[in-house]
């Protein structure tokens, strides 16, 4: 495993292969690696000869409120997990480096990013977008992976990567989850145990609307009613959205009647102080 650090020798070593006629994955991260992340890197070992992951807590995606500071990080721990996962580059840059005095370009997807989670971290997405191209003009993939968890990021750095004529595979990758169904997270840390096991209702809360969509329903407001609901008898949850949308353009819907159209239900609360976010397609 090579750990690279500078944004020059990051590029260097990728024409470097790219010469070579060799392909590059990428694998960006916050870190605080976990079995998802696990997943990410398998698949871009089965896309490249190389796989980069990078390890980069990025301060503009993150609100004054937010958890910048307390997010986890343990490199260390992080370098040996992405050595035995068969990973070839950790790429950590540092935010001086990634952010000099005087940056001021910024990626912003005009639509998309005001949408769901949009509403609610106001800037967050245009923090993601920017870095994460940013990320690839450093480190030159040919394709670079994604967890389908953060389902609206994925879906706006693939129009990203289609309006800006990128040129990068955009892959996705299904949702890892723990044997109660909540789906990891770095965050998931944030959790005390009776947090932990309250947690557990927001997979739950979306099984039972597909439970419910399964048996016939097509009432977005209904669903969601269901939704809440599930949730709202978990104390310990606050619910910040539960919202029926198109799975593209993440409008929200009247009726969930779609001809092979694929159809978003997402839900996001908090517990204690970790935000979860969680999905599931209809
Ligand atoms: P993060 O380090 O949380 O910013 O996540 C880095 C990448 O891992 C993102 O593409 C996430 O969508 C993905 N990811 C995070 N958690 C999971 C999970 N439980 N299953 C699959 N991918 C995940």
């Amino acid at each position: 495993l090579r750990v690279i650090s500078g944004l020059k020798k990051m590029r260097a070593f990728s024409e470097a292969e790219r010469a070579e006629g060799k392909t590059i994955a990428l694998v960006p991260t916050m870190g605080a690696l976990h079995r998802g992340h696990l997943e990410l890197v398998k698949a871009a070992r089965e896309l490249a000869h190389i796989v980069i992951l990078t390890i980069f807590v990025n301060p503009t995606q993150f609100s004054a409120e937010e958890d910048l500071d307390e997010y986890p990080r343990d490199i260390e721990a992080d370098c040996d997990y992405a050595n035995s996962a068969g990973v070839d580059v950790v790429f950590t840059p540092s935010a001086k480096d990634m952010y000099p005095n005087g940056f001021q370009t910024e990626v912003n997807l005009t639509e998309l990013s005001k949408k769901l989670c949009g509403k609610y971290r106001p800037g967050h997405f245009a923090g993601v977008a920017t870095v994460v191209l940013k990320l690839f003009n450093i480190t030159g993939p040919h394709s670079a992976v994604f967890g389908k968890k953060d389902f609206q990021q994925l879906l706006l750095l693939r129009r990203m990567a289609m309006d800006l004529n990128v040129g990068i595979d955009i892959v996705g990758v299904p949702t890892v989850r723990e044997s109660d169904g909540l789906a990891l997270s770095s965050r998931n840390t944030y959790l005390s145990d009776i947090e932990r096991r309250a947690a557990a209702a927001l997979p739950r809360a979306l099984n039972e609307a597909r439970r419910l969509y399964e048996s016939g329903e097509r009432s977005p407001s209904v669903i969601i009613s269901a939704v809440e609901g599930a949730l709202r008898t978990e104390p310990l949850a606050d619910i910040e959205y539960v919202k029926v949308v198109d799975g593209e353009t993440l409008e929200d819907l009247d009726v969930i009647d779609r001809g092979g159209k694929n159809t978003l239900l997402q839900a996001v609360i908090s517990i204690g102080s970790a935000r979860l976010i969680d999905h599931v397609l209809l």
